[in-house]
């Protein structure tokens, strides 16, 4: 079936500077490392990227080796641009990245010019786009020099793959030094993607969240809510059929819901009702109402999920009480 996108698509959306930069990204994000596989309905692939675009959500991010198989989140992709999306390629921000294992031997893997250049150049032919608008380097790797690394998406971004680039689960100490080669070089690099939410305060630990601010860089969260953790998907401790831990269990697994953790998302449930929000919305509130953040890049199994996170943008306001409850109940 024809799409048309919804007329009234930008009218509620927020978009954020993402750092110092020109680019704006929406304050909600849509990722593809979960349910765009080989495993999950292509109409449903269609309806999640078709609900997030009528919503303003103009970023849908990618990985080579997001699926499963490897490989076929970007195909699958590839295959709405190329229909659905044909006439807005320049109303979308599309991002993919190279760092994890992708193909064997020693050149699909970590951070290599050898091997970020040899998957951009796949993910360009699997995604059916000249350029993405923003390539990542996926994880740091401490046996290249950061000069090599760097350097590779210098040339990415000279020779037009890649608009803009971006590193991905660096530290603070390793991304100071990342951006001074890379602003040597005059390469436009202005976001970093970690994992940021209630549950995992990483970044603020490992120094992350105080550079990239201070270096006016962008920052875009993933699994804000911890991979369904801080949602009412397992609230009353049952494991739903259709959800992440029944059906999938690379990455999430029932040994996640101890009674500890269930106690805390119960407790923060309570705070969100308080706020008239649902544990979801507050999850992304609590992270779009940090400065340091640009987006927040959520995954979803179905639209509706979609449109329930939409609600966040309602409310991200907290009052100082509020924050360090929450922050006692994580904690705890
Ligand atoms: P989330 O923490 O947003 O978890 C998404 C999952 O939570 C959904 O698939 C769904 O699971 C559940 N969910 C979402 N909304 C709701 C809702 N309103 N009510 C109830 N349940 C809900 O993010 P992800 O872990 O999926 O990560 C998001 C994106 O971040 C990825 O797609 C990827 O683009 C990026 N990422 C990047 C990484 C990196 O190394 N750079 C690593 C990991 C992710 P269910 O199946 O149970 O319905």
């Amino acid at each position: 079936s024809a799409y048309t996108p919804s007329p009234t698509r930008y009218d509620a959306m927020t978009y954020n500077r993402c750092g110092s930069s020109g680019l704006k990204l929406p304050a909600i994000s849509l990722g593809c490392w979960h349910n765009f596989g080989d495993h999950t309905p292509f109409e449903t692939m269609r309806q999640l990227t078709r609900t997030a675009f009528d919503h303003g959500i103009t970023h849908f991010d990618l990985a080579n080796n997001y699926g499963p198989e490897p490989g076929s989140a970007e195909r699958n992709v590839g295959q709405l641009l190329r229909t659905d999306f044909a006439a807005h390629r320049d109303e979308l921000i599309i991002s993919t990245k190279a760092g994890y294992e992708m193909w064997p031997g020693p050149y699909g893997d970590l951070g290599s010019r050898k091997y970020l250049i040899a998957s951009l150049d796949q993910s360009l032919k699997r995604l059916g786009l000249d350029y993405v608008d923003i390539f990542y380097h996926h994880r740091m790797d401490p046996e290249t020099p950061l000069e090599e690394t760097m350097g590779a998406l210098a040339q990415i971004v000279a020779s037009g793959k890649a608009l803009y680039v971006g590193l991905s689960n660096y530290d603070g100490p390793t991304l100071e030094k990342a951006a001074a080669i890379l602003n040597e070089m005059h390469v436009p690099f202005i976001i970093n993607q970690n994992r940021y939410n209630i549950f995992d305060r990483t970044v603020e630990r490992n120094g992350l969240k105080e550079t990239s601010q201070r270096l006016g860089l962008g920052l875009i969260t993933f699994s804000p809510l911890d991979q369904g953790l801080l949602t009412d998907r397992y609230l009353d401790g049952v494991i739903p059929t259709d959800s992440r831990i029944a059906t999938d269990g690379r990455f999430l697994h029932a040994g996640a819901l101890t009674e500890d953790k269930l106690k805390q998302i119960h407790d923060l449930n309570n705070i969100a009702a308080m706020r008239g929000q649902t544990l979801a919305e507050m999850a992304l509130a609590w992270l779009l109402h940090d400065d340091a953040v640009t987006s927040v890049l959520v995954g979803a199994s179905k639209p509706e999920q979609l449109l329930a996170n939409l609600k966040a943008l309602e409310n991200t306001e907290f009052t100082d009480r509020e924050l360090s409850v929450i922050k006692f109940i994580s904690l705890a």
